[in-house]
C-alpha cells in the first residue's frame, strides 16, 4: 500500500514541475512515508527522520514532509513537537497536505492535514513518476483503503481510518492508464480485499471487478491481496478460477493455529474454518499457491498453544508463511488490556522454528518445479539476471542478453530453492554452475 501511495506522491509532485534525484542531499523535497505495522518499522521511521535533521539544518529551504501511519488519520500534535523541522504531515495515501504546502503555504497544509481522509489522488487517473512510465511491468492499486475490523493486535484501523471502497470505474481507469503506460500486471490492494464493494450500497464485489479488469485489452495479469478467511467467498474462487488474468495464488493469513489465541485476537475464525478454506481452494483451484501470515508471541501464547500453530503450518503445508514477531502497538486493544508477557527471547525462539519448519516446506514445494515449464513475466534485470515470476508468484531468474523486461515466455526451470528458482529460456543450455549462484529472498 505504501508503494502504490508513494507513486501518488511522486506523480502529484511531477506534475508541480518537480524530478527524482537520486539522493536526500539533493532534493528539494523528502517525503519520508511510514510504516508503524510493527515496532521495528516504527523505529525505522524514527531513525530516518532524526537522520535528516542535520540535513534540514543545513540547508533550511528543504521541505520534509512526514506521511503515512506514522501520522494516522488524525492530526498528531505529539508529533508536531517532538519533530519541529518537518514541515508537512500527510495522512496515509493522501497527498493533499504536502500539495497544498508547496502551491499554497502553511496554513493550507494544516487545514488540508486536519480535513482530508481520502486522497483526491485516488480518484483519477495515475500518471507513474517519469522513472517508472513504460519501464513498470507490475503495479499496486489500492481498491480498498482502510479497513473497519478491530483484531485486537492491529493499529491499521487507528491509522488508515475506516474501510472505503473505491468506485469501480475508477479502478477501471487507472488500470487502463497503467497498462497505456506499460504495465502488464497489476495487484488489487486492501486490507481485507474479498471486502471490496460491501460498503457501497448494492456495490459491486470483488468478483465483479476482477471480470471487468479481465476486459483490459493489454493487461497481462492480475493478483489481489489481502484475502480474510471470513471472506474469500465461493464466488471470488469461481472467478479465479474462470479468469484466465487473475493469477492463482492466494495470500490469506490465519495469524496463529490456536483457538483461543485467534478469539484473543478477535479475528472471528477458528482453526477448523481456516483449514476449510484451505481446503476448498486446493479443491476449485487447483496448481494455486497459498500464502499465510503468522504472529508468534501473541500475549499469553502458552507454549502448547505455539505449537498448534507449527503443528497446522506443517500439515497444511502452504507456498509461503510471512512471520512476525508480536509487538505492542500504542492504542490497540491488545495494548490496553492484555499484558504482553511472552519473553523476547521466546518469540525469537519460535519464530526461528517456523522460519526453519516453512524453510523446509517451502523447498519442497518448490523443488516439484524442477525440470517443468513455466510462464514468467519478466519485471527487471537485476545484476546481469533477469527476474520475474510464476503465476502461483514463484520468483524465477534467468540469464539472458536478451531485453526481457515486460516479456511473458515459457521457461524451463533448472534449479529451486525455497526462496526462488533458475530457469532457462527454451533452446538454450543453463549457464554453467548456476546452482551455485545464490538465490535472492523476497
Ligand atoms: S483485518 Fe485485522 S489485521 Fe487486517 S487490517 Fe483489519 S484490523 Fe488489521
Amino acid at each position: 500500500m505504501n508503494v502504490a501511495d508513494s507513486q501518488r506522491v511522486g506523480s502529484a509532485l511531477e506534475r508541480l514541475g518537480y524530478a527524482f534525484t537520486g539522493t536526500a542531499e539533493e532534493a528539494d523535497v523528502i517525503v519520508l512515508n511510514t510504516c508503524v505495522v510493527r515496532q521495528s518499522a516504527e523505529d525505522k521511521a524514527y531513525g530516518r527522520l532524526s537522520s535528516l535533521k542535520p540535513l534540514k539544518r543545513r540547508k533550511p529551504g528543504l521541505v520534509v514532509n512526514l506521511m503515512g501511519c506514522l501520522v494516522g488519520i488524525r492530526d498528531n500534535e505529539k508529533l508536531r513537537a517532538r519533530f519541529p523541522y518537518v514541515d508537512v504531515f500527510s495522512p496515509p495515501s493522501d497527498p493533499g497536505p504536502l500539495m497544498a504546502f508547496l502551491t499554497q503555504g502553511e496554513a493550507q497544509a494544516l487545514e488540508s492535514t486536519r480535513t482530508t481522509h481520502i486522497s483526491a489522488a485516488l480518484d483519477g487517473e495515475l500518471v507513474l513518476p517519469e522513472h517508472e512510465r513504460g519501464s513498470l511491468v507490475s503495479a499496486h492499486v489500492p481498491v480498498v483503503l482502510g479497513c473497519s475490523h478491530a483484531c485486537t493486535f492491529c493499529i491499521i484501523p487507528s491509522r488508515r481510518g475506516g474501510e472505503r471502497s473505491r468506485h469501480l470505474g475508477d479502478i477501471a481507469a487507472e488500470v487502463r492508464s497503467l497498462v497505456a503506460q506499460g504495465v502488464k500486471e497489476v495487484t488489487l490492494l486492501g486490507q481485507i480485499v474479498d471486502r471490496y464493494g460491501r460498503d457501497i450500497p448494492g456495490g459491486p464485489g470483488l468478483a465483479d471487478l476482477l471480470r471487468l479488469l479481465s476486459q483490459v485489452e493489454g493487461l497481462e495479469r492480475i493478483r489481489f491481496l489481502t484475502s480474510h478467511p471470513n471472506y474469500f467467498t465461493q464466488e471470488l474462487m469461481d472467478a479465479v478460477a474462470a479468469l484466465d488474468k487473475v493469477m492463482p495464488h492466494i495470500e490469506i493469513p490465519i495469524q496463529a493455529g490456536d483457538d483461543a489465541i485467534l478469539k484473543a485476537m478477535r479475528r472471528g475464525y477458528t482453526q477448523a474454518d481456516y483449514r476449510r478454506i484451505v481446503e476448498q481452494i486446493r479443491k476449485h483451484l487447483p496448481g494455486s499457491s497459498i500464502a499465510t501470515d503468522i504472529i508468534v508471541g501473541f500475549p499469553g501464547e502458552t507454549q502448547a498453544q505455539f505449537q498448534r500453530t507449527y503443528d497446522l503450518l506443517a500439515e497444511l503445508r502452504l507456498d509461503v508463511a510471512h512471520l512476525a514477531r508480536y509487538s505492542t502497538r500504542p492504542g490497540t486493544v491488545a495494548e490496553r488490556r492484555i499484558p504482553d508477557d511472552v519473553p523476547d527471547e521466546e518469540k525469537w525462539r519460535r519464530f526461528r522454528l517456523l522460519e526453519e519448519l516453512q524453510e523446509s516446506i517451502a523447498g519442497e514445494i518448490n523443488a516439484r518445479y524442477l525440470g517443468e515449464t513455466v510462464q514468467v513475466l519478466f519485471e527487471e534485470n537485476v545484476r546481469g539476471r533477469w527476474r520475474g515470476r510464476t503465476p502461483t508468484n514463484k520468483l524465477v531468474f534467468v540469464e539472458s542478453d536478451e531485453n526481457l523486461r515486460g516479456v511473458l515466455r515459457q521457461v524451463r526451470v533448472t534449479w529451486t530453492g525455497p526462496w526462488s528458482m533458475q530457469a532457462a529460456l527454451p533452446g538454450k543450455a543453463p549457464a554453467l554452475l548456476m546452482q551455485e549462484l545464490i538465490p535472492l529472498q523476497t
